[in-house]
């Protein structure tokens, strides 16, 4: 079994979409290790989004991380990551398939509702920026 790190954005909240996308995954079979709510502030928006920080597409991707409260996850089960990418579906919602969470729930791609880990390393990496006390 494996663990992934899963972030409902600010529009999941915003949405009343929380449901809904928390009762994929656990239908899907993956359960829930640990959670945590609330607002995060610029320094831990860089933190998480270390690899992108330098790209075009990052002020307004803060800025919207930031604007508002978000749901953090660890899910665990087996394949979890690519598991959580598959029901996630392609980034941009505009395109990704229907059926997949992005592609029922999104017509955006900075507003894609989700994020999974991307691998082993990041979720590790993420895990423990979310998630101090999961070590
Ligand atoms: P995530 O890592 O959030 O699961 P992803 O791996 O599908 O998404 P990345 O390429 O890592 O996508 O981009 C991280 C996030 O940055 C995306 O989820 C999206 O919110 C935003 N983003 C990515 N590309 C763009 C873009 N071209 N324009 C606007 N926002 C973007």
């Amino acid at each position: 079994s494996e663990r992934t790190l899963v972030l409902l954005k600010p529009d999941t909240v915003r949405r009343g979409l929380v449901g809904e996308i928390l009762g994929r995954y656990e239908a899907k079979g993956l359960s829930i290790v640990a959670t945590w709510f609330g607002t995060i502030d610029a320094q831990q928006a860089d933190a998480h989004y270390a690899e992108h920080v330098e790209r075009d597409f990052y002020p307004p991707l803060r800025a919207f991380v930031t604007s508002g409260p978000m749901m953090a996850l660890v899910l665990e089960g087996d394949q979890a990551i690519e598991v959580v990418r598959l029901l996630n579906g392609a980034t941009d919602g505009r395109v990704a398939a229907p059926g997949t969470i992005r592609g029922d729930l999104s017509l955006s791609n900075r507003e894609n509702l989700v994020h999974g880990s991307d691998s082993p390393e990041s979720a590790a990496r993420e895990t423990a920026l979310w998630f101090p006390e999961l070590g």
